[in-house]
């Protein structure tokens, strides 16, 4: 079955589109699951204002919208309404209970900040060195052992900045895949990713040692569009790509995820 997981709004300031428009793209490109997962808002002990995620009091909105289509088009595709969060250590405790309250479906794990946006560093800038490798590597796996978050969407995200695939990339990509086999957490591999390498010829992530490592050390792998704009859903081609690329890899590639009941957390 054909499902997204991995999917933005405009409420993140960095995506385009009205839901509904996501919502027929998806339709329109065979998709029987779709999930909501914009950038988590998050309750922080200061003033702080993220310029990358909903503020708290937008998501009731979040959530009406996205409830909404899901009742409109229950007969045509699924609709599921989750988060892509963080794993901010001092906050985790208000998120438990937050999923928890406004009942969200699933979280999917973003790893892109150190501690948190409010007083650490962005990993796709400062992974430059050993040390913020390690340091990526420590908070993802500490956020898979808390059995919140469904996936770990893009894994390789380190190479955002990372010169080249090294031998300290290799041995951390080693710790990371091993971790989230164990655990039982696929890796997510990340279309945007591809969009954003394509068009400016780079090679970030998804990185393809990474993902011969991810086959060596056979991890579940599942495919994210990570739209920030509904024609994202549309590109069928780049979509049966991944597929095929993956394939070929012999990695195993699952294609939906289960619901979490966060009340039993
Ligand atoms: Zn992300
Ligand atoms: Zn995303």
């Amino acid at each position: 079955m054909k499902a997204n997981y991995h999917t933005h709004t405009h409420r993140c300031y960095h995506a385009q589109g009205n839901d509904e428009e996501y919502v027929k793209s998806a339709i329109k490109a065979g998709f029987k699951e779709l999930g909501f997962s914009d950038h988590s808002p998050w309750k922080y002990n200061s003033s702080f204002v993220s310029n990358m995620r909903m503020p708290l009091s937008v998501f009731d909105e979040y959530y009406a919208s996205i409830a909404a289509l899901k009742e409109k088009y229950k007969n045509d595709i699924s609709i599921k309404i989750g988060l892509e969060c963080e794993y901010f250590e001092a906050y985790m405790p208000w998120l438990k209970e937050f999923i928890k309250e406004k009942k969200i479906d699933y979280i999917i794990l973003g790893n892109h900040y150190h501690q948190s946006d409010e007083k650490g560093f962005y990993f796709g800038h400062k992974c430059t060195n050993r040390k913020a490798l390690d340091l990526y590597v420590d908070e993802a796996i500490k956020a898979m052992k808390t059995g919140l978050y469904s996936y770990l969407a893009h894994p390789d995200l380190f190479m955002r900045a990372y010169p080249e695939f090294d031998k300290d990339c290799e041995e951390i990509s080693y710790r990371l895949c091993r971790a989230a086999k164990e655990l039982h957490i696929p890796l997510e591999y990340n279309l945007a990713g591809i969009v954003y390498n394509k068009r400016f010829n780079v090679h970030q992530y998804p990185h393809p040692k990474f993902w011969e490592i991810a086959a060596e050390v056979q991890n579940d792998v599942i495919i994210g569009v990570d739209a920030h704009h509904y024609q994202h859903l549309e590109d069928i081609e780049m979509w049966e790509n991944a597929k095929a690329y993956l394939e070929k890899l012999g990695l195993n590639r699952i294609e939906t995820i289960e619901m979490k009941d966060f009340t039993k957390f």
